[in-house]
């Protein structure tokens, strides 16, 4: 049945979490990358993945992982990725004149009602979309890296998008097991990397300046507001920390709005700061050299952090 059939184009990192979803919900999945040895590497990587994932009592849907690893196939041919499929997710590198490519090649062989998704993590909609015949059936699906362990999509559509589209995807991401957020005007970054970039931008100021040490800035996240923000963000942490928002206003409003104004510009991250930050990041980290069993320790916390989370 075509209408249960779901392309994939690209099969590094994010185009095998995204067969792994879409295959958790009993879609078909077909994979298409133009290197043959990475769809190799993809197959063996996402039956380890679906081990893991059952032994860690995360797999999603109800399928069992051996089911959900026969609905994912690959192949050479863009051809056979896309065409009797409803929803394309294009996963290749971050690169604009290569999404551009890939997508003109799509655009050829889509069905007219079918999703033309990019899990492009910076690149504008319309940017990408412009010159397609079908551009009202694009649509950005961007997820947070680890996608299984950290749901968040953000679903980013271009100003000529149908909300059909924008409404199809949303309800595919809930469907397997992701929670969308819908952008609703494309601006550089999102929203997930403008907040990251917010906070990097003041961090890097706050060492710049000597008020506190990179590591220590580091805990006031891991150990402070990163603590809450697992669970909440800024406004409802607001809401609750005094009686709702006009009362939160009343208390802070003015002393919140002082200390943004004193913040600095932006400025390119450099220099004897970034000496201080890969020092002392490096004292807590481990050295880049062995940075594998590090990468390693933080899995096995956001692992932990997910279960939590699926089980509260
Ligand atoms: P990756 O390098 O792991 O995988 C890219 C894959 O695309 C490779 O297998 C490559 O062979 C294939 N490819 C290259 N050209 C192709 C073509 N013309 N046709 C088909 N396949 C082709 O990259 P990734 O980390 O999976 O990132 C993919 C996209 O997802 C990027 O746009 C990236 O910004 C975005 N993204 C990445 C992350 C992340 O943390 N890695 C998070 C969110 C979004």
């Amino acid at each position: 049945m075509s209408a249960q059939r779901i392309g994939v184009i690209g099969s590094g990192l994010i185009g095998r979490s995204f067969s792994m979803l879409f295959a958790s919900a009993g879609y078909t999945v077909v994979v298409y990358d133009v290197l043959p040895a990475q769809l190799e590497a993809a197959k063996k990587d996402i039956w380890l993945q679906l081990n893991a994932l059952e032994g860690q009592g995360l797999l999603r849907g109800k399928l069992s992982k051996e089911q959900q690893f026969e609905s994912i196939s690959t192949t050479q041919s863009i051809e056979d990725c896309v065409k009797g499929s409803f929803f394309i997710q294009e996963c290749v590198p971050e690169v604009l004149d290569l999404k551009r490519k890939v997508w003109s090649q799509v655009d050829k062989l889509i069905s007219p009602d079918a999703i033309m998704s990019s899990s492009t993590s910076a690149l504008l909609p319309s940017a990408i979309s412009e010159g397609l015949v079908n551009k009202n059936r694009f649509i950005i699906s961007h997820p947070t890296n680890p996608p299984f362990y950290a749901p968040a999509t953000e679903v980013v559509p271009a100003p000529w998008t149908d909300p059909d589209v924008v409404e199809r995807t949303v309800s595919l991401l809930k469907e397997v097991g992701q929670v969308p957020v819908l952008i609703k005007k494309e601006v550089p970054g999102f929203v997930l990397n403008r907040i990251q970039y917010a906070i990097m931008g003041e961090c890097y100021r706050l060492i710049r300046d000597g008020v506190v040490s990179p590591s220590d800035c580091d805990l006031i996240m891991s150990q402070g507001l990163g603590v809450r923000y697992a669970f909440m963000g800024p406004w409802e942490t607001g809401y609750l920390n005094a009686e709702g928002m006009y009362s939160y206003r009343d208390r802070y409003a003015d002393m919140i709005l002082g200390i943004q104004e004193s913040f600095g510009p932006p400025e390119r991250m450099d220099g004897p700061t970034l000496d201080l930050i890969q020092e002392d990041i490096s004292r807590v980290a481990g050295p880049v050299e062995n940075i594998a069993v590090r990468r390693q320790w933080r899995d096995k916390r956001l692992i932990a952090l997910a279960k939590l989370k699926q089980d509260l």
